[in-house]
């Protein structure tokens, strides 16, 4: 059965440095897919290894489903692990790499058989069960890998960067066969990653790390569209950072900045003046007939992406804006563009 994970209070410091994982909290609900996303060195590994029992916090606690097991080795812990490089045995067949925590805890052959095929069957991969690992593609290996951490019905399924082997393709299809297998089983799942991509696409709620605090926590909705400060918001998007002070007229909530007024409606906590983030994709060409939140900027340059186009624009008060719009052809350089920005998509930001 899935566990709840409880960490609580969990720092570490490596022998004499400075330490990687600030006092921490956090609650990982049963069958949720939780991911730890940040950039290199933020100690989302570190965290990971903690939960695994692979590493010992310098302070704090690990709860499942409310047990204290933080004195507890890996292999007491019910936990199952998929790693980047996949950490399976070549010499084996496939059906004996998904065996093989099933063997360690000496179940009956025919158990073992069971579990195993119906594992395999979970990652489509049935039809492998004799081959050799090393005749696999990347991907197929990444489902035994899976299929060896599922077999052993683990209360917690922690995944370390589990497709930065693979090219762009096989994630896209990799990232969809892991949800589907998560949500399948009701699998409380910690994915580790860097890739905001993957966060945003997979995950229930994710934790976003930076040096070694939690910076923000939520769904990917709410990252996204909600960012706390820039860290967040350049970590998981296009970002445009603009300075304004703010007005309250008639109940509404007014951003003036060096290139129009803006009607925000996500709140400004009291705030006189700050920092407006702006994504590129809220920029939209205006229509003649809107004439709030609307501003004029000149053209200065373009990148064709094919479904989507990354432009550039010089506001009135020569600040260089990034747009993503589907148009391209009908921009030219020093043409000047009535553009408007819908007021939910101005979001004031904490620093
Ligand atoms: P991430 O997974 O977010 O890339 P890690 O948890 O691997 O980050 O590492 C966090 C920080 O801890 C990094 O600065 C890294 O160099 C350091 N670190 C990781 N493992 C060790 C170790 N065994 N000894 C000393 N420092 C380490």
């Amino acid at each position: 059965m899935s566990a709840s994970v409880k960490i609580d209070g969990i720092s570490k410091t490596y022998k004499k440095g400075t330490p990687v994982l600030l006092p921490l909290n956090l609650e990982i609900n049963a069958g949720e897919l939780f991911f730890l996303l940040g950039p290199s060195g933020c100690g989302k590994s570190t965290l990971l290894r903690i939960i695994a029992g692979l590493l010992e916090p310098s302070e704090g606690r690990i709860f499942f489903d409310g047990r204290d097991i933080t004195a507890l080795p890996p292999e007491q812990r019910h936990a199952a692990m998929v790693f980047q490089n996949y950490a399976l045995w070549p010499h084996l067949s496939v059906f004996e790499n998904v065996a093989f925590g099933l063997r360690a805890v000496k179940l009956p052959e025919k158990e073992i058989k069971a579990k195993v095929t119906e594992a395999l069957q979970l990652v489509r991969m049935a039809d492998f069960a004799d081959r050799r690992v090393p005749s696999l593609s990347g991907g197929q290996q990444q489902r035994v890998a899976l299929a060896r951490a599922v077999a052993v019905s683990p209360q917690v399924l922690l995944l370390d960067e589990p497709l930065s082997n693979l090219d762009a393709k096989l994630r896209d299809e990799m990232r969809m066969e892991i949800s589907r297998i998560c949500h399948e089983r009701k699998l409380t799942a910690i994915y580790v990653t860097h890739d905001r991509r993957e966060a945003l696409s997979m995950g229930d709620r994710i934790a976003l790390l930076d040096k070694g605090v939690i910076q923000q926590l939520g769904s990917p909705v709410e990252l996204y569209r909600k960012p706390r400060n820039r860290f967040a918001a350049g970590f998981l998007g296009g970002v445009n950072f603009i300075s304004c002070t703010i007005e309250n007229r008639n109940g509404a909530d007014w951003a003036k900045t060096g290139f129009g007024e803006f009607r925000m409606e996500n709140g400004t906590g009291g705030k006189k003046s700050g920092t407006v983030l702006i994504r590129p994709e809220a920029v939209t060409l205006a229509h003649e007939r809107d004439t709030e939140n609307v501003f004029t900027a000149e053209f200065v340059s373009g990148t064709f992406l094919g479904e989507r186009s990354e432009l550039q624009f010089k506001t009135a008060d020569g600040m260089m804006l990034d747009v993503t719009a589907s148009a391209y052809e009908i921009f030219s350089p020093g043409k000047p563009c009535r553009l408007k920005i819908d007021p939910r998509d101005l979001i004031l930001l904490e620093d």
